[in-house]
């Protein structure tokens, strides 16, 4: 895959969270402040967990190493309704 940026051919790999639930939320829950950052909705998660490790593997992260930047095209793995 091309950098998106410089259009160098970027490193593939993935990303290992140490964490069981990562994902993408919308802005305006992104930006939540205080207590409310606790509880998100609409969460769309992403990657494979190890409950036992306390890990998530996600495939499909692209590294470039002439903008030293990170680009994932990643699958949801949860079902919510918009
Ligand atoms: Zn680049």
């Amino acid at each position: 895959m091309k950098c998106p940026i410089c259009d160098k051919e970027m490193q593939e790999g993935g990303l290992i969270i140490d964490g069981v639930a990562p994902g993408w939320i919308p802005m305006e829950q992104f930006q939540k402040k205080g207590v409310k950052r606790i509880v998100h909705t609409n969460l769309r998660s992403i990657g494979k967990t190890n409950i036992l490790l306390g890990q998530t593997k996600v495939p499909n992260a692209f590294f470039c190493g002439n903008c030293n930047k990170i680009v994932g095209v990643f699958d949801i793995t949860n079902n919510i309704d918009d």
